[in-house]
């Protein structure tokens, strides 16, 4: 049956999930919520007319609540220090100490080295890499002293070198910079921690169709094949924040082996 089940494994959890007003971080949102959690979704576009790409917090927490999950969301740029205080605190104020922390939010510029402004570059690396570094720090201190927490962090395949034939105009090294660092950092915070209880992972996508790839036009004839259903990344998120931080920590997975090594289907989004 799809639908929200208020005694799912994730019951009394608290989840904050950025860069879920659209794409792969509102999937993951709703996953999590189908499981119990109560979930506090943030991004820059709360309402309508705020972005020029579909998709809102209200949007995303409309759909959570009308399936009777628990949500709300924080506003919130996360390129600035400021916001990223006060969405922890906001969060924890609205529901509680943060027990899941999903790391998705992105800012991405394909544009070749030579040319790539320090503007973007900076603002890249604080968004996709600074920022998950900082919420992290914010949201430790209450996992620790519960001695229990899961943090997920959305890589891409893009943080892997590239080999030949390579693909010259690709414009996609500080892309690939960018998520390199959140993979090392994901793996170098799982064993700072792991002997508090807290698991940290990595969620690496495949090509999934959402606002932000529609803007780079990344799917087309040659790609189109590799499209993977959105209900893949947020099971296999769900997975890595429910996991024994045990076994299953300091992982960089690619959700459909994961899937597969686990012998689970993705449930369908409510
Ligand atoms: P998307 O459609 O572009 O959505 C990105 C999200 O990040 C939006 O909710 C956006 O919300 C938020 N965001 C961007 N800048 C922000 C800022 N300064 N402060 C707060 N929030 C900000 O992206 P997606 O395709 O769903 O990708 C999600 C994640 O998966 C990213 O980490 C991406 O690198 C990774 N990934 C995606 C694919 C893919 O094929 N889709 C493949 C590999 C990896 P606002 O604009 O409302 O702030």
């Amino acid at each position: 049956m799809v639908g929200i089940n208020p005694d799912g494994t994730l019951r009394g959890k608290v989840a904050l999930v950025t860069g879920a007003s659209r794409g792969i971080g509102e999937a993951i949102a709703v996953r999590l919520a189908m499981e119990g959690a109560k979930v506090v979704v943030s991004a820059r576009t709360a309402e309508a007319g705020e972005s020029k790409l579909p998709g809102t917090l209200h949007d995303t927490i409309d759909r959570i609540r009308a399936m009777g999950g628990q949500a709300a969301f924080v506003k919130a740029d996360l390129s600035t220090e400021a916001d990223r205080e006060r969405l922890v605190a906001e969060a924890t104020a609205a529901f509680g100490a943060v027990d899941i922390l999903v790391n998705n939010a992105a800012v991405t510029f394909f544009i070749p080295v030579e040319t790539f402004p320090k503007k973007r570059f900076d603002l890249m690396m604080e968004v996709q890499v600074w920022a998950p570094f900082h919420l992290s720090q914010l949201v430790l201190p209450s996992m620790r002293e519960k001695k229990s927490g899961w943090i997920v962090n959305i890589s891409s395949p893009a943080g892997i070198h590239p080999k030949q034939p390579y693909n010259r105009r690709g414009g996609g090294t500080v892309y690939g910079m960018c998520k390199a660092a959140l993979e090392r950092f994901t793996t170098g915070l799982a064993s700072e921690v792991y002997d508090d209880g807290i698991a940290v992972n990595v969620i690496s996508p495949g090509l999934v169709d959402t606002p932000g790839v529609a803007v780079h036009g990344l799917i087309n004839e040659q790609t189109k094949d590799r499209v993977q259903p959105i209900g893949f990344i947020a099971e296999a998120v769900y997975r890595l924040a429910s996991g024994d931080p045990k076994t299953m920590t300091g992982r960089v997975d690619y959700a459909e082996p994961l899937l597969k090594e686990l012998g689970i289907a993705p449930a369908e989004l409510v």
